[in-house]
């Protein structure tokens, strides 16, 4: 199979779909890797460092697309990417699209078969593919708030950890998965003050057993949700309902109340986002203020570290890639069912029912 990498071209992405090493994978697997000049550059590959383990470069993304069978990315498709898109060809990247009609107006047009990274499944319930940017996400979001509590980000002026003598910051997760662990993981290592909401005991039971009396678990209702916001210094948003929006569970009302300088980081940004005032921002401009309370609401929260992002996500994906250069995209899905729940759009037809129900698609 000829697979393709094209260079990312969403703001401030320096993630690449594969390193030299998955390439090397791939060419050892008998296969062509096409990639794109300077695909590499942001994370320190160059071209000649895709060479030397068997790709060729192309000078842009035009000639990529034309030429291979699947294209390999990070980031969702772009318009100008989109339409570059033809039928039967496989698409393998992050896609999103619950909350993206254009994309998945495009992605059906295109008839070509959209494989998305956060829909496939693992057997323990878990999204194996969207996990270690979580994991990235989850650790720098404590980052962004500790940044977004200084007076000159128009944070309250509050150190995460406190000092002898002054309390910490008492910082809200709301969703204990992925997001919310590493986030836990973060703020427990700075001396915050850790509560976690989720609405699965299975979940709350984990992180109990995983952190002890270093973090407060709590049963995620409208009251318990409105209590601790209204409490908090820093909420994290790091809810998932696999495939659909997120759900918006802090109000414009619970915001109005919080405290002034409090800061929240939504996540879940990329899913629609789970507080309502939250909209998405970028790295060169990444928080706004809503009634006296910073937002940092980044949809690509790991491209601010693509060189721990890119291996993270390489190593996951590697074995899905060669599953699909090796057997065709038909058997790699069809002998797999955690595989085919990646499927989201094939010849025209949207194949995820939750981005169906919330497009309001027939499905
Ligand atoms: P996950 O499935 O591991 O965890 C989500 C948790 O949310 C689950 O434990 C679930 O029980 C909980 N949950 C669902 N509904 C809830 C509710 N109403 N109240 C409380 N808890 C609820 O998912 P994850 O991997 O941690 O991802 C979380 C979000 O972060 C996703 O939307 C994902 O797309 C997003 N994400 C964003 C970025 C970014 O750059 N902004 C990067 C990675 C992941």
């Amino acid at each position: 199979m000829i697979v393709g990498v094209p260079k990312e071209i969403k703001n401030h992405e320096y993630r690449v779909g594969m390193v030299p090493g998955s390439v090397r994978e791939l060419t050892n697997h008998g296969h062509q890797v096409i990639v794109e000049t300077n695909a590499g550059l942001g994370i320190g590959f160059s071209d000649q460092d895709y060479i030397n383990v068997g790709a060729s470069i192309q000078k842009n993304a035009a000639e990529v697309f034309a030429s291979a069978d699947m294209i390999v990315k990070v980031k969702e498709p772009q318009a100008v990417e989109r339409a570059m898109l033809r039928e039967g060809q496989i698409l393998f990247t992050y896609l999103h699209l619950a909350p993206d009609l254009p994309q998945t107006e495009d992605l059906i047009k295109s008839k070509a078969i959209c494989i998305a990274y956060e829909t496939v499944t693992d057997n323990q319930g878990g999204l194996p593919l969207l996990a270690p940017m979580s994991e990235v996400a989850g650790r720098m979001s404590i980052q962004a708030g500790a940044q977004a509590l200084e007076k000159s980000n128009a944070g309250r002026g509050m150190l995460l950890g406190g000092v002898p003598g002054v309390a910490p910051a008492k910082v809200v997760i709301i969703g204990g998965g992925m997001v919310g662990n590493n986030a836990a993981q973060m703020a427990v290592g700075m001396g915050a003050e850790v509560v976690i909401l989720d609405r699965n005991v299975n979940v709350l039971r984990r992180l109990d057993a995983q952190f002890g009396n270093k973090i407060k678990t709590v049963y995620s209702t409208a009251e318990a949700l409105e209590e601790h916001v209204l409490e908090a210094d820093l909420v994290i948003g790091g809810v998932l309902v696999a495939g659909a929006a997120a759900p918006k569970l802090v109000t414009a009302e619970h915001i109005k109340n919080m405290k002034a300088g409090s800061a929240i980081v939504d996540v879940a940004i990329d899913q629609g986002g789970c507080i309502a005032t939250s909209k998405a921002t970028t790295h060169a401009d990444p928080t706004f203020i809503v009634d006296d309370v910073v937002h940092y609401c980044v949809a690509n929260m790991p491209g601010a570290v693509p060189l721990t992002s890119t291996f993270a996500l390489n190593n996951a994906t590697l074995p899905f890639i060669i599953n699909l250069a090796n057997k065709g995209y038909k058997e790699a899905l069809l002998s797999d069912q955690n595989f085919l729940n990646g499927l989201n759009v094939i010849n025209g037809k949207i194949t995820c029912a939750s981005v169906a129900e919330n497009l309001g698609f027939e499905f």
